[in-house]
């Protein structure tokens, strides 16, 4: 029984499958985003000629590196942009500031099929790897990214312009274009908090979002049961808080932390600063940062880590992802291809996950894979059949459109402050 046992264990670990990914161009038609056609000097790793080969080139690089680390049968289906806004509000450049990039879960499913725990929201493509096929017929992730770091305008950011080499080694006013694009992918896998930050016509702040009608009850997503304040009596988990409890945990900074104890273990030999009590802090500043707040690891961390809310020109996100990969393995992801908790590999991690275009762009796109399926984007299950199941009593529920308003409502910005 035993001997069974392990040979079970052997063939399910070599049938852990990187999770396909496929791209969707967003700008299509604009002649912006991946079209652009402005001329530009082929970058390290990156050889296209145009700007929009680059971006494209760029952004399947890092869905190569996220696709890699973590198990689906479901391809992942990432809707990029990079027609400088998300849900309408503009990604804004100003001299010291700019809101890189924001992504996000497009929406979030609760009691699915195979859902591992009850009354929690789960991001669309984590539920569609639980529940081994697809939830709701949509993009599972949304990228915006912001073209004014393409001018090189003084204005914006003092000139600092995109990186689109593929090496990880942006030189001076560059930033990493694969490392910001990998951090926004992780925050669509779900390193995201959907508590809200901010008073709203939908919640107050410290509430979790309604899964359904204006009546249906709130419940926490997967990422907010893992946070655990270590300021109040008893160092409740935040789900045993009340929403005004909540809403001042968000602020109770180096207090609030991961919960999770097999991550707080593989800190503990990893993590030189950014624990708490052994516990790994979560970015939680006295004055709340709406679109990051809770949404990322605290910046104390060191080694640097890919989710802290600010760039840190450091990160190797070629040779994995760090803590990262700890904190998915917690919520519910499977990790492929080896990817332990932390994510540190000798290495380099990309080109371990089938990545596809989707649509016209598909034909301009580099093909690593030399069998070339491209264009085959085998996503088989265009949306189970109704079956959008957050209520799996009902065939099919609407609040998919309602969480597709909460979840852009929280999407998580990713900023970048230079002090000159
Ligand atoms: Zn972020």
């Amino acid at each position: 029984m035993k001997l069974v046992a392990t040979l079970l264990g052997v063939l399910l670990s070599l049938g852990v499958h990187a999770a396909p990914v496929i791209i969707y161009d967003q700008d299509a038609g604009t002649n912006s985003g991946f079209d652009s056609g402005e001329v530009v000097a082929p970058a390290p790793g990156n050889e296209a000629t145009t700007l929009g080969g680059q971006r494209l080139r760029a952004v399947r690089y890092a869905a190569s590196i996220v696709g890699s680390r973590v198990a689906s049968t479901v391809p992942i289906r990432v809707a990029v942009s990079f027609a400088g806004k998300a849900g309408g509000v503009a990604l804004e450049c100003s001299t010291n500031s700019a809101t890189l990039g924001q992504g996000g879960a497009t929406q979030y499913a609760v009691n699915f099929p195979g859902a591992p725990r009850a009354d929690t929201g789960y991001p669309l493509a984590l539920a569609n790897a639980l529940a081994e096929r697809r939830l709701a017929d949509t993009k599972d992730i949304a990228l915006s990214f912001n073209p004014a770091l393409d001018t090189g305008d003084a204005d914006c950011l003092q000139g600092y312009r995109w990186y689109y080499g593929l090496d990880g080694k942006p030189g001076d006013h560059e930033i990493d274009f694969v490392a910001t694009a990998v951090h926004e992918l992780i925050h669509g896998l779900g390193f995201q908090s959907l508590v809200a930050l901010t008073n709203t016509r939908d919640a107050k702040i410290g509430q979790f979002p309604r899964y359904g009608t204006s009546q249906s009850p709130r419940f926490p997503d997967i990422y907010s049961r893992f946070i655990r304040d270590l300021s109040l009596p008893g160092q409740p988990l935040w789900t045993d808080l009340t929403a005004a409890q909540r809403a001042t945990s968000i602020g109770n900074g180096p207090s609030v932390v991961w919960a999770d104890p097999t991550t707080s273990n593989a800190a503990a030999g990893y993590l030189t600063y950014g624990l708490n009590q052994g516990r790994v802090e979560l970015y939680a500043p006295a004055t709340i940062q709406p679109g990051s707040s809770i949404s990322h690891w605290a910046i104390a961390l060191s080694p640097d880590q890919i989710m802290e809310p600010r760039e840190n020109p450091g990160v190797d996100v070629l040779h994995g992802l760090g803590m990262a990969s700890c904190l998915l393995e917690n919520m519910g992801w499977q990790l492929a291809n080896g990817t332990r908790c932390p994510d540190v590999n000798s290495t380099a991690i990309a080109g371990r996950a089938d990545v596809t275009i989707a649509g016209a762009a598909a034909a301009e796109s580099e093909n690593s894979d030399p069998s070339g399926d491209e264009g085959d984007n085998d996503d088989d299950s265009g949306g189970g059949g109704g079956g959008c199941t957050v209520n799996p009593n009902a065939a099919f529920d609407p609040l998919w459109a309602l969480m597709l308003i909460v979840a852009c409502g929280v999407l998580v910005w990713r900023r970048r402050r230079v002090t000159a």
